[in-house]
């Protein structure tokens, strides 16, 4: 384990600049550059939104599922020298009016007031249970300041999109998609892209929530399961016993929302050409029917080789074994979207670019999500001048170098379930066939 001050050093080096300046860091790797993606090589590069700032990364610090991982994943793509590309965007503490768009009254006021209290009285332990703070959830001190500051981080790189200051803004310290209401769920608190959902609906009329993360992302699906202005789409492992037990194909929505809901139940073992081609034939088909004006990605990396239960017994891959840069693959293959479309259906008006909120999520080996963010990073930026990190490669020189050292990637042995008896070919019929019911409103 890393200490703070250790990590503390490599944060000061950062010196990160003032909201919306360009941010000054030397970019200190000598990997040879790997082609922008084709569908852009005509484009100026994208303007990226990185939210960052120093209290959100203590406060990320310490969510007890992932320590230190804030720390991790800002210190290397500072290494790589990714900032100095993009805009810096400081997140803006939300009101109880903005927290109150995704959660109950009672919820908000106990996650805001939880620092205070006295969690051993009978009244406070009940509360936590009434709420879901028990069992892989706990209050940990400093909860309240990391609900308003993964919130508030998530609400600015939304604001940057609708005021059009930025075409792409990334959070790696949001993504909690399991958050529901009233609870909280499977490591997350407070939903904060269902916040962040809202808020970009002041601006775009048709949002498409892509989920990557191995688990199924229920707490977005189910805030806004009866809504057409939010079309929501989890690609994850589905399996018995697999948490949390819900994304069957047989969900998809209700009442208005019936056909805006679509789940890809993938199973164990999954590798990155079979995910990759499962996401471009289902989000290329989701765009041409529901043309979506900005699309949320939820990020998670715990689909990542090694990263669902930390690399320690999961050598075999009991999840995914999907390689680090596929995170990247995903990000160009969202900025080449709209030149796809247009190839394909030369009689639609397509927007040059569709505007994308990046998200984090799970991921349970620091290095390894650090590594899978910091390509997905250099991918937004999407200029031939920030080449892609390889998921193998030496790291730059910073504080945390030695970890990546230890820590390489390593490939899963479990077999690729997925492609047993035809199952993909049969789900992708299947799923295709759903979107295609969807009515755009
Ligand atoms: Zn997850």
């Amino acid at each position: 384990m890393v200490s703070a001050e250790s990590s503390q050093l490599q944060l000061v080096d950062l010196q990160l600049p003032t909201e919306r300046s360009t941010c000054a860091l030397t970019a200190t790797t000598s990997l040879p550059p790997r082609p922008a993606s084709p569908a852009l090589a005509t484009r100026s590069p994208p303007r990226v939104g990185y939210v960052f700032s120093d209290p959100l990364r203590r406060a990320a610090d310490r969510l007890p599922s992932n320590v230190m991982r804030s720390t991790f994943t800002h210190s290397l793509i500072a290494a790589y020298g990714f900032p100095k590309h993009m805009i810096h965007l400081l997140p803006a503490l939300p009101t109880k009016e903005e927290l109150c768009r995704g959660h109950s009254d009672a919820f908000v006021d106990f996650l805001t007031t939880v620092d205070e209290r006295e969690i051993e009285s009978d009244t406070s332990k009940a509360e936590c249970e009434q709420f879901g703070l028990q069992h892989d959830c706990p209050v940990f001190d400093g909860l309240a300041t990391y609900v308003s500051l993964v919130v508030g981080g998530t609400l600015a790189g939304a604001r940057a999109l609708v005021d059009g200051s930025v075409d792409v803004a990334i959070h790696w310290d949001g993504g909690r998609h399991h958050a529901t209401r009233d609870r909280a769920a499977g490591f997350c608190y407070v939903n904060d892209i269902v916040i962040g959902i809202i808020e970009l609906q002041r601006r775009f009329k048709r949002i498409l929530y892509l989920d990557i993360d191995v688990h199924h992302g229920d707490g977005v699906e189910s805030a806004f399961l009866f809504s057409p202005r939010v079309y929501t789409c989890s690609f994850h492992l589905h399996d018995l016993g697999f948490y949390p037990g819900t994304g069957g194909s047989s969900s998809v929505g209700r009442g208005k929302g019936t056909h805006h809901a679509l789940n890809v139940p993938l199973r164990r073992g999954l590798r990155s050409p079979t995910f990759m081609h499962v996401v471009k034939s289902v989000v290329s088909e989701i765009y041409a029917c529901y043309n979506p004006d900005c699309i949320v990605l939820q990020c998670g990396a715990d689909g990542a080789n090694g990263n669902l239960s930390g690399g320690k017994g999961d050598e075999r891959g009991e999840g995914w074994n999907l390689n680090p840069n596929v995170f990247a693959d995903v990000v160009a293959f969202l900025h080449g979207l709209p030149d796809t479309i247009v190839r394909t259906q030369q009689e639609r008006t397509v927007p040059d670019r569709c505007p994308i909120l990046i998200l984090g999520g799970g991921g349970y080996h620091n290095a390894t999500t650090a590594r899978c963010w910091a390509a997905a990073t250099a991918s937004a930026i999407n200029d031939p001048r920030v080449p892609i990190p390889a998921a193998d490669d030496d790291v730059p020189e910073h504080a945390l170098w030695a970890e990546y050292a230890a820590a390489r990637p390593h490939v899963g042995t479990r077999a690729d379930e997925n492609g047993k008896g035809g199952y993909i070919d049969t789900l992708l019929e299947r799923t295709i066939t759903a979107i295609q019911k969807l009515r755009v409103n």
